[in-house]
């Protein structure tokens, strides 16, 4: 995959792209980044990217046109025939894993960070694909926004894991939060391991992961079981869930 971003700051990407995970992908060639700076494709002489908002206010708001010409830069590159470009910004679509899912299936992706009161109207309108957000909070810009898009999705790329590590089990990827894990050693000041994890019966083990992972997400995230179609096992797994806490409450 191809990942484009375009952003006045190139030198805030040196580190999150230069360590482990991503720098291994990129080293094995599963992933190329590349960054532009739209102030590179600004027209006048004193490379001005952002300007007073029409109709007043606070702020400066980003120019399209360094900003569309960046694109048309990037486009004219190589083509790729699937690709997508992303705007950054708080208004967007949320990012989940299902939307990191549809992103990591593209080429090539154009991610735009905004900065300042964000980008003129008409890069929304006219430039992009569509408008991501990474949560209900507002950032300085769009630098951080694109790093943790791209860190999510290159754990999707086939091969960037690795096989001692795999996504399908990790949270949000089939709309669970993910069970307990313990490590060495077995007993941390009189914190024992669960007997279970550690009795060799791997039918067991993979029961009481899916109960753990089920009782996660029914107590910290039950936005996630709403609606959500259980296979029979699950069903009953959760009902047993429901009858423990019942009987904890009317222990305690
Ligand atoms: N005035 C904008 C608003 O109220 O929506 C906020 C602009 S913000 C200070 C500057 C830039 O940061 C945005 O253009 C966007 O690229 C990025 N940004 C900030 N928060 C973000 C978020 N939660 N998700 C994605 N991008 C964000």
């Amino acid at each position: 995959m191809r990942v484009d971003i375009i952003s006045l700051f190139p030198e805030m990407f040196d580190g999150p792209f230069g360590h482990s995970i991503i720098k291994r992908a990129k080293d094995a060639e599963l992933l190329s980044i590349g960054i532009t700076n739209p102030r590179d494709f600004a027209f006048d002489k004193h490379k001005i990217v952002d300007d007073y908002p029409f109709g007043g206010g606070a702020g400066m708001v980003m120019k399209p046109e360094p900003l569309f010409r960046a694109v048309a830069y990037v486009t004219e590159q190589k083509s790729f025939l699937r690709r997508r470009i992303v705007l950054l910004c708080p208004g967007g679509t949320a990012l989940t894993q299902d939307k990191v899912k549809e992103l990591a299936a593209y080429e090539q992706l154009i991610l735009l960070c905004g900065h300042y009161e964000g980008v003129d109207e008409r890069v929304r309108t006219h430039l992009v694909d569509e408008v991501v957000s990474i949560g209900d909070y507002v950032l300085t810009g769009g630098e951080l926004p694109a790093m943790v898009l791209t860190d999510a999705v290159a754990r999707m790329l086939p091969g960037v894991l690795g096989s001692s590590s795999s996504a399908p089990h990790d949270s949000f990827y089939e709309g669970l939060l993910e069970h307990p894990q313990y490590t060495r050693p077995r007993e941390f000041e009189g914190l024992e391991v669960p007997e279970v994890l550690v009795s060799g019966d791997h039918a067991k083990i993979d029961r009481w992961r899916r109960k753990q992972s089920l009782k996660n997400t029914l107590e910290r995230r039950p936005d996630l079981l709403a609606g959500r179609e259980l296979s029979k096992e699950d069903a009953k797994l959760l009902t047993e869930i429901k009858a423990e806490r019942q009987a904890d409450v009317s222990g305690s």
